[in-house]
């Protein structure tokens, strides 16, 4: 740690008194202390903005009320309230920790970090978030938007995903709250780390003139903001490319599940190969000689680890029998595209030719 000059016992009181003023108050996970709820703002949240998961939040609740509804539903069942979310192990995992629960603790929400970071998909500062949220637990988190306010006050150096770089950031958390006064408010601090690192001290355009920090903040007294979080290298993503077969019968298309795990495991896509050979064989099967396979415009769909080139296909038969498919296929109707779990690209192909099927 290269700030000299923390104040490590009024860090937490400093964030809190600002949260209750500046941060955010009325977002719809907000003001319960129902862990379930807490649980599914917190695995939405993961990688995903606010804005973008209020929505989501809102429908998978009406849908899935309470930890029963959601064990006994199937993962297909499950998949559509995720769809277009992205990082879909979450949905999976989400939906396998309310059967645990269920199966192993009585379907009650365990109500310690300790406890809720054993279930599947809950890392240690989820779990702790959940349990500051729903009973207080004096528990510190450590997420991206914290990661950048602690190496920034704190002037912690180092690859923030790196062991031995989290492990002085743990340990300063846990000094913090242990320097911390008794009767800490723990929703109000916890929210407030992730309000500030999300609003305040942002990655680009921090705003130290209005941070309640400022006053220790070594990034800001060394004006090193921009060299800190320590960037990461960057690596060039690998280019991968395959071909989609949008296959359409009459008012049917055909969709293939994704094995899981896998990038979109659980999801519905358009079949997709990985040659032209195959591809080939797939319009013959697929298609009529009155109509011949149209290429569509192609599309680049970014994931964490590599670019995916699409070349997406399109063929018509209205002569087919629907119960031919594989057993991973099935012919969907249009009307009921909107509500299959389709991966954002598959679904904007699709919303491209038919957008009668997602008004
Ligand atoms: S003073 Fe600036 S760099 Fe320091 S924590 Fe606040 S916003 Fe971040």
């Amino acid at each position: 740690m290269l700030n000299s000059n923390p104040d490590i016992s009024g860090f937490a009181a400093t964030i809190t008194s600002w949260q209750k003023v500046h941060g955010r108050q009325h977002l719809p996970w907000q003001g319960t202390q129902d862990p379930y709820r807490i649980w599914l703002s917190e695995i939405m949240l993961q990688q995903t903005q606010v804005a973008t998961v209020i929505g989501y939040y809102q429908r998978f609740l009406a849908r899935f009320p309470d930890i029963q509804t959601l064990a006994h539903a199937s993962q297909d069942e499950v998949m559509p309230y995720w769809a277009g979310l992205g990082y879909y192990a979450r949905a999976r995992n989400l939906h396998r920790c309310a059967q645990v629960i269920c199966q192993d603790w009585g379907g009650q929400f365990p109500l310690n970090s300790q406890d809720i970071a054993t279930l599947p998909g809950i890392g240690r500062s989820t779990a702790a978030a959940i349990a500051a949220f729903s009973v207080q637990e004096r528990s510190p988190i450590m997420d991206g938007n914290v990661k950048r306010v602690f190496t920034r006050y704190f002037g912690i150096e180092g690859i923030t995903s790196e062991r031995a770089t989290e492990q002085v950031l743990w340990r300063t958390a846990e000094a913090v709250l242990d320097a911390a006064p008794p009767g800490l408010d723990m929703t109000a601090y916890t929210q407030g780390l992730m309000d500030l690192g999300s609003q305040c001290c942002t990655r680009s355009r921090p705003g130290c003139e209005v941070c309640p920090l400022l006053q220790h903040c070594y990034a800001r007294i060394h004006a090193r903001q921009h060299e800190l979080p320590t960037p990461r290298k960057k690596k060039t993503s690998p280019e991968r490319q395959c071909r989609m077969l949008v296959a359409r019968n009459a008012d049917h298309i055909l969709l293939e599940q994704q094995v899981s795990p896998g990038i979109w495991g659980g999801l519905w896509s358009l079949p997709r190969y990985d040659s032209d050979e195959d591809l080939q064989a797939a319009c013959c099967r697929w298609g009529s000689h009155d109509a011949p396979a149209q290429r569509m415009a192609g599309m680049v769909h970014v994931f964490t680890h590599f670019r995916l080139h699409i070349e997406p296909w399109y063929v018509v038969n209205n002569t087919l029998q629907l119960a031919e498919p594989a057993p991973a296929q099935r012919w969907v109707a249009l009307d009921e595209l909107r509500n299959t779990a389709l991966p954002a690209p598959v679904r904007k192909i699709l919303e491209g030719l038919f957008p009668a099927s997602f008004a």
